[in-house]
């Protein structure tokens, strides 16, 4: 189904959210809910007009229901209320002045459909503790300790954030991507750097290194070779 999706150009500009729990095994609407209403524009727009206006959770509930392999919503427990946005545009703010600084949604709030919020979250308190932990008795020392958070939030995420609000435009998979993703598929070393660099473990530069994208040039050539003897 995602690649379904994934062959059509896709707007996000509705999210739909809502938290479930239920006994047992853990239930993942959160990132189920987000990814399905990335839907095709022309699909969204039906979707919208009259189903999803009127009530957004029983539209989700059916579209839930639809999914191969789904979770049952119905052994769940609705604990906060659904929410729909018509848009949900990207947010950034300077992430430090002197004496103020900023972590999580409130520095840098952008497409939720790459499940990074939380970790930048805690990731950019952790940078900030780092920074200024030690300086904060001292206005020179702390101000200084800001400026470091400053860089180091910006050298951590800012490739990323570049990414992640160029795709929210709408546009489908550009050709590095694609070449990229599809030797993920293919080859375990490709897939390897793919997880990390989809965990934002390794930035875009290293994702992207002349070597990997040789190597998913040849596992490519490879796939393309072998297909065509068969
Ligand atoms: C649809 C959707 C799907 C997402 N999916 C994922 C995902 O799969 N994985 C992922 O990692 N992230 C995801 N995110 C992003 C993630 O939820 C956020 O990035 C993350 O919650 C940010 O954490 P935060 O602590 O910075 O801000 P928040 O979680 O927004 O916390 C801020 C808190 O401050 C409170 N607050 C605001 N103003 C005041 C005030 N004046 N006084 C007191 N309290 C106040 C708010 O009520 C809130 O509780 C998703 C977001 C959306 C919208």
């Amino acid at each position: 189904m995602l690649r379904q999706f994934a062959q059509q150009p896709t707007r996000r500009s509705f999210l739909s959210l809502s938290t479930y729990k239920r006994e047992g095994p853990p239930i993942a609407p959160y990132l189920s809910v987000k990814q399905l209403i990335s839907l095709p524009e022309t699909r969204l727009t039906r979707a919208l007009s009259a189903e999803w206006k009127a009530d957004p959770e029983a539209a989700m509930t059916r579209l839930f229901e639809g999914l191969p392999c789904a979770p049952s919503l119905a052994q769940a427990q609705r604990v906060t209320p659904f929410m729909g946005m018509m848009e949900y545009p990207n947010l950034h703010r300077s992430v430090s002045k002197p004496g103020l600084a900023l972590v999580g949604d409130a520095a840098l709030s952008i497409d939720p459909l790459w499940g990074i919020g939380c970790g930048w979250a805690l990731q950019s308190a952790e940078w900030l503790a780092g920074s200024v932990g030690r300086a904060w008795m001292s206005p020179t020392d702390l101000d200084r300790g800001l400026s470091a958070y400053a860089k180091r939030h910006r050298s951590e995420l800012a490739d990323h954030r570049f990414l992640i609000e160029n795709f929210s435009t709408g546009r489908p998979f550009n050709v590095i991507e694609r070449l990229t993703f599809s030797a993920a598929a293919r080859d375990p070393v490709c897939a390897d750097a793919f997880a990390a660099f989809g965990s934002r473990f390794i930035g875009v530069g290293r994702f992207l290194r002349p070597d990997a994208l040789a190597r998913a040039l040849w596992v490519n050539a490879r796939h393309a070779l072998s297909a065509a003897k068969i």
